[in-house]
C-alpha cells in the first residue's frame, strides 16, 4: 500500500514560505516540521492541498489569505500611551512586542505607527491579509499512534 498524506498520519514536511515574492520562512536545514494531518494543526488551505501526497513528492501550493491567516482586521489596532511601557522597551515602528492581557495570555503585537505620545499596536497576525505560496516536500509519513491522536500532538520517535 502506498503511503500518502491522509487523516491521522504524522507528516514530516519541508517547506519554504514565500510572501510577495520574498522567502519568509524555510525548513531547509534538515528540520522538517511534524504535525498530524486532519487535526487543524496547520493552516486549512495548506492541509487540504497536502492531502494525497506521497513521500518525497514536491508541490507548489498557493493559499489565499482567507484559507491562511484571514483578513487583516482594522479593529485589531490599538493606540497606547508610551508611558504605559517601561523605559527599556524600544518603541520603534516595526518592532514586535509580547504583551500580557488581563488573563495573562501572551499576545504578540507589532508597532505600526508612533507619534509624540502614543504608539499604535497591530494585533493582527503578521501574515493576515497575505496570500501565501508554499514550496513543499513530504519528508516522511507514518501513522499517528492512538496516544498522539488523543494528545493532539506528535511525540518524538
Ligand atoms: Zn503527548
Amino acid at each position: 500500500m502506498t503511503k500518502e498524506v491522509q487523516e491521522d498520519m504524522v507528516v514530516s514536511l519541508d517547506y519554504t514560505l514565500i510572501v510577495d515574492d520574498d522567502e519568509v520562512e524555510s525548513t531547509q536545514d534538515g528540520n522538517p516540521i511534524q504535525f498530524i494531518q486532519g487535526h487543524g494543526q496547520i493552516i486549512p488551505g495548506l492541509e487540504e492541498a497536502l492531502s494525497g501526497m506521497e513521500v518525497d513528492s514536491t508541490k507548489t501550493i498557493h493559499v489565499k489569505s482567507e484559507d491562511a491567516y484571514g483578513e487583516s482586521d482594522p479593529d485589531a489596532r490599538q493606540k497606547v500611551k508610551k508611558e504605559e511601557f517601561s523605559e527599556d522597551v524600544p518603541l520603534d515602528v516595526g518592532t514586535f512586542l509580547d504583551l500580557r492581557d488581563a488573563d495573562d495570555n501572551v499576545l504578540s503585537a507589532q508597532i505600526v505607527e508612533k507619534d509624540e505620545e502614543t504608539v499604535t499596536l497591530d494585533f493582527n497576525h503578521p501574515l493576515a491579509g497575505k496570500d501565501l505560496v508554499f514550496e513543499v516536500t513530504i519528508a516522511d509519513l507514518r501513522p499517528a499512534t492512538e496516544e498522539e491522536i488523543e494528545h493532539g500532538h506528535v511525540h518524538e520517535s
